[in-house]
């Protein structure tokens, strides 16, 4: 089996289905992207590399640095961080408050919105110079020197962010929020701004399928048991209430974001991400769930 061809021959057969999906319009910078891109880059432990596409294009992570987030928190505060957040799939979309309530202002998970704000205020709380801090953790993840916030995506998320802001004051009223939440907010919308390509995040991501090390500097960063952990929250949480249906079809743990971006992992073998702005109904990209469906399913490389 080789794996360049069959990336090339299922990007090439997904790149010509009809899109069915719609560019995110809530947050309104995520609109100026060509909804056309699609780009797909696969790194491998066994150091393959291969792209194809507009896999050197840098898009907005968005939730996808949740799961970065959570690593660098879960480094901070070990298990004491699961008292503050569980690590059930909630079953509901990425911004929804109703859980919330009844279960006392915790959230199910750490890649829902309440989840990801809690594991934000956990950063603030613990680093010193938050910002230049996380974006050292992911220059030392990453091969790539050129990871940067978008001032303009985080300005763009920040105007319409009511459900957010919501979302993290109903936290603070469980006191479930340290800090400030503006600057719980302001942290957040700066995390989900990152701008990265698809070869710079199968890259990236190869620490979980390394368990917890880099592969290009064999450094580590979290321990096995949380690397486990982790590849077990992607895989039942990543994709919010498709999670179940990204399992069922792909087979990997993995996490979307609204950016139109898709990383999925499969452990001791490889990182994949895939880019392609329109998303489906779940706000999960149309054609990288197609994509990666197809790919898991000619090269028998699912978890399953
Ligand atoms: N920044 C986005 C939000 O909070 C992230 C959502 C996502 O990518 N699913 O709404």
């Amino acid at each position: 089996m080789d794996i360049k061809e069959i990336v090339q021959s299922v990007f090439d057969r997904t790149k010509g289905i009809e899109d069915k999906g719609k560019l995110a319009s809530y947050i309104p910078e995520l609109k100026n992207v060509d909804p056309d891109s699609f780009g797909v880059h696969i790194s491998t432990t066994n150091h393959l590399n291969f792209g194809v596409g507009n896999y050197h294009d840098k898009f907005s992570i968005q939730s996808i640095v949740k799961v970065l987030s959570l690593a660098m928190a879960y480094s901070l505060l070990g298990e004491d961080l699961w008292h503050r957040v569980k690590v059930e799939p909630s079953g509901t979309a990425f911004n929804s408050l109703v859980q919330l309530e009844v279960e006392n202002g915790i959230p199910r998970n750490p890649f829902i919105n309440a989840g990801a704000l809690v594991v934000t205020d956990v950063l603030l709380s613990n680093l010193n110079n938050p910002q230049q801090d996380f974006l050292d953790f992911l220059k030392n993840l990453s091969k790539s020197n050129s990871i940067a916030y978008s001032n303009k995506i985080t300005a763009s998320e920040k105007k319409v962010g009511y459900r957010n802001a919501a979302l993290c004051n109903f936290l603070k009223s469980f006191h479930n929020i340290d800090n400030d939440p503006t600057d719980v907010l302001d942290f957040y919308y700066k995390m989900c701004s990152i701008e990265m390509s698809c070869e710079e995040l199968s890259q990236l991501f190869l620490f979980l399928a390394n368990g917890g090390c880099t592969l290009h500097k064999n450094s580590r960063i979290i321990t096995r048991s949380q690397t486990k952990r982790i590849n077990a929250l992607m895989q039942t949480c990543g994709f919010y209430d498709e999670s179940g249906d990204f399992a069922f079809r792909v087979g990997l743990p993995g996490k979307s974001g609204v950016g139109g971006g898709i990383v999925a992992v499969h452990p001791k073998e490889y990182a994949i991400a895939v880019w392609s702005p329109p998303l489906n109904q779940k706000g999960n990209s149309y054609k990288g769930m197609r994509f990666l469906e197809e790919f898991t399913t000619r090269t028998e490389l699912s978890i399953f």
